[in-house]
């Protein structure tokens, strides 16, 4: 198996604090305003890293977690607005292709079609998307394990749900109903709306980059987005993402 390592991007502080106490040997490098930690994970070589928010902040973190970390590959975790019926928060996202649903060279070229290169939609890695996707089912088969009782409660989960599908980015954090409505209209198949992925994908599809974007609902990107949104990445998105990542790296990484 190769010995280059695989990336673990996270979105926010609450997160990599989490993943970071799973690192043995960590190599701290600064790079660019980011601390990448380099190390591994249950025998498995990583770079952790804090990508920032928005698209040019995730863009520059996975071309550098590429061209200066050689990377084989790249996992992209935080949380995300729910856009289609049924994905509710505390369900998973685990995203089979990604767009960017702020992108709009119209009339020159359609609508959220990347001008130039005839691309509207990226697909993440099939493989590493199943194997996410399995490792997120196992640990998300009994919630209240992970999180306890009184979480479930107060953020008002029941059943956690792992949905695949389309994830779409923008630089625009959705939270008003309008906003998703919009959203859902122009693309009904749209499961959840986040601010990184999709420029992720772009940037990995360059560089012939297997990657795969995971995440936990927080809000349902209407008038209510706000509400809580950093206790729940802190007691609920934070402790899923370390679950289902030391799940994933323990049994399922094997391509
Ligand atoms: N309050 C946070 C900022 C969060 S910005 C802080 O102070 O750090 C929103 C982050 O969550 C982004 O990483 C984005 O990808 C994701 N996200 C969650 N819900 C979203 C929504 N409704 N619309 C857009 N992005 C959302």
């Amino acid at each position: 198996m190769s010995r280059l390592p695989i990336a673990i991007v996270s979105a926010m502080h609450h997160e990599l604090r989490a993943l970071l106490p799973l690192l043995r040997e960590p190599l701290p490098v600064r790079l660019a305003g980011r601390n990448f930690h380099q190390g591994t994970i249950h025998g498995q070589p990583v770079v952790l890293v804090l990508s920032g928010i928005g698209k040019v902040a995730a863009t520059t973190t996975a071309v550098l977690l590429m061209h200066e970390f050689h990377v084989r590959q790249l996992v992209f975790t935080g949380v995300a607005g729910g856009l289609r019926r049924g994905v509710k928060v505390g369900d998973v996202v685990v995203a089979r292709q990604l767009l960017q649903h702020d992108m709009d060279a119209s009339p020159l070229f359609p609508r959220f079609e990347i001008p130039l290169t005839g691309r509207t939609r990226f697909e993440a890695d099939a493989g590493l998307a199943d194997a996410l996707a399995a490792a997120a089912q196992r640990c998300l088969d009994r919630p209240g394990h992970l999180i306890g009782p009184a979480h479930l409660r107060d953020f008002g989960i029941g059943t956690a749900l792992v949905h695949q599908g389309l994830i779409v980015s923008g630089d625009t954090f959705v939270s008003s109903a309008a906003k998703s409505a919009e959203l859902r209209a122009l693309l009904p198949d749209a499961l959840a709306v986040e601010m990184e992925g999709a420029a992720v994908a772009q940037a990995c599809a360059d560089f012939g980059r297997p990657f795969a974007v995971l995440r936990t609902i927080s809000d349902r990107a209407d008038d209510q987005a706000h509400v809580d949104f950093n206790r729940f990445i802190d007691e609920v998105a934070s402790v899923y993402t370390r679950a289902i990542v030391e799940e994933w790296l323990q049994h399922g990484t094997r391509r």
